[in-house]
């Protein structure tokens, strides 16, 4: 999300906009995030992630917070509406990228969906296998929250609310 957590102070100071048509819906939106989306700008910021939990923790989760950052963009491309720049602000005036999977709804949620559980089971699957930390939440009451919430978010998003 460190991507959409960038985007947003942009979005507030109006620098990265949202077209959505009218009555709004799931994916029908264009989104110009031409700093935070552009390639370019979120090899940057996920770089910058990555050297922050490198500084902060060590190499290796460093190296693996900025992939996870850079994932982001990779998952964006997919369902976009072609309105990702490589270069920030557009410059030079490049081909605009994304495979616009918005443009099918049915086959969007799948995927997301899909990718979520795909998400929740590693997390569950790495989180159990931790020793125990002696609390009272377990994996298996996140993983349920996790489900639950993610749920909740996808149908929204996909009723368009
Ligand atoms: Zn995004």
């Amino acid at each position: 999300m460190w991507l959409d957590v960038v985007f947003v102070p942009l979005f507030l100071l109006n620098i990265e906009t949202i077209d959505s048509p009218p009555g709004g819906g799931y994916g029908r939106s264009v989104i110009h995030a031409d700093y935070t989306h552009s390639l370019v700008g979120a090899l940057i910021l996920s770089a910058v992630f990555g050297a922050f939990a490198w500084w902060r923790w060590d190499r290796r989760l460093g190296l693996l917070l900025g992939g996870v950052a850079f994932s982001h963009w990779l998952l964006d491309l997919i369902v976009h509406r072609g309105d990702m720049p490589i270069l920030p602000a557009n410059a030079g005036d490049l081909p605009l990228l994304g495979f616009g999977l918005w443009r099918v709804p049915v086959a969007s949620i799948l995927v997301e969906a899909a990718l979520f559980v795909a998400g929740v089971f590693l997390y569950w699957r790495a989180a159990r296998s931790l020793p125990a930390q002696g609390g009272r939440v377990t994996p298996s009451m996140v993983t349920a929250v996790l489900l639950l919430s993610g749920a909740i978010v996808l149908a929204l998003d996909a009723l368009g609310i």
